[in-house]
């Protein structure tokens, strides 16, 4: 397999609201979408349709509907699902509420996601035959370690800490294991623990090979030894920003394994070139509405980066 996600699945329900409510306030919705979702599953969705790689993904769904329908939806879309397990109870859900300014607000139920305390047999073999192995912090963080361990020798290591957890600090033991560590700003604040993003920066780039710092409509800051590199956003008319940071680190994987490098060589100019694609993908996704509806594939991508640079 060229990129191995290692992640959540979650049936996502997304609500259309004028504006999101406030605490202890109801508000009703214009819409009511149900979609397949979690940063994993959604980030397989995006290293896929970036075309080019075989992807597979590790998870977990439940014994109910939504995870046979989960699981459909990531066949149809072509990746394998060889190391995705099914778990007694229910399979993970996110309720979401999207504004008309295209802010969202979510609640995660993990159901399944957070079951297993270890990898299947069949999980780590599919995690053995990675080129890149990306994980983010929806799932156990003993599955993150554990995939991470299991992968091949000049294998890529790619965290996407998202949502921060308390348990994942710039003092971390899993920080060494990463190669690319992808946080947006808040992520990267939290897992510093410090409250500016110099500081931040300043603690985890060193933990790492690599630091990346998406900023939204900002684009993204790499760090890599001595090298920074800015990479500028595309310009988008967003409509609903779910998923744009899965889009991003899909994308952002896929171009790595793309690329035939192994993280020993990793440089800035390699990384921009993956986080200029991940913008890319990301910009078409926020013209949309939902997570991996939203993913675009390949062709539209580079449609994108053509015009802009026409
Ligand atoms: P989310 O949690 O909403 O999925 P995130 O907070 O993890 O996203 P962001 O930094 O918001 O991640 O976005 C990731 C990348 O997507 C950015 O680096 C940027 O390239 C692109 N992006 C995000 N929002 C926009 C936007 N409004 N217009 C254009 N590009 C965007």
């Amino acid at each position: 397999m060229s990129v191995v996600i290692v992640g959540s699945i979650n049936q996502d329900v997304v609500a259309r609201v004028d504006r999101i409510p406030a605490p202890g306030e109801t508000v009703l919705a214009s819409s009511l979408v149900r979609t397949g979702g979690g940063k994993g599953a959604n980030q397989a969705v995006a290293a896929r349709r970036a075309g080019g790689s075989v992807v597979a993904f590790v998870g977990a769904v439940g014994t109910d509907p939504d995870g046979e329908t989960l699981r459909g939806a990531l066949v149809a879309d072509g990746i394998d699902v060889s190391g995705l397990s099914q778990v007694d109870g229910p399979s993970g859900m996110a309720l979401i509420s999207v504004d008309d300014t295209a802010e969202n607000t979510i609640v995660v139920v993990p159901g399944a996601n957070a079951v297993a305390s270890a990898l299947t047999p069949a999980q780590r073999s599919v995690v053995a035959t990675a080129q890149v192995v990306l994980t983010q912090l929806e799932i156990p963080i003993a599955l993150v370690r554990e995939a991470a361990a299991v992968r091949g020798e000049h294998a890529w290591h790619l965290l996407n800490a998202a949502p921060s957890a308390p348990f994942v600090t710039a003092g971390s033991a899993l920080l060494p294991s990463v190669d690319v560590l992808i946080v947006n700003e808040h992520e990267a604040l939290d897992v510093a623990g410090v409250d500016d993003l110099e500081t931040a920066v300043a603690a985890l780039a060193p933990r790492v090979r690599a630091l990346v710092v998406t900023l939204g409509r900002q684009g993204s800051m790499i760090v890599c030894g001595a090298e920074r590199v800015n990479v500028p956003a595309f310009a988008a008319d967003a409509v609903d920003t779910t998923g744009a940071g899965d889009t991003f680190c899909g994308m952002f994987a896929a171009t790595l394994a793309a690329s035939g490098r192994a993280p020993e060589s990793v440089d800035a100019a390699l990384l921009a070139d993956a986080a200029r694609a991940g913008a890319a993908a990301a910009a078409i996704a926020v013209t949309r509405t939902g997570a991996q509806d939203a993913v675009p594939f390949a062709a539209e991508v580079a449609a994108l980066i053509e015009r802009t640079h026409a």
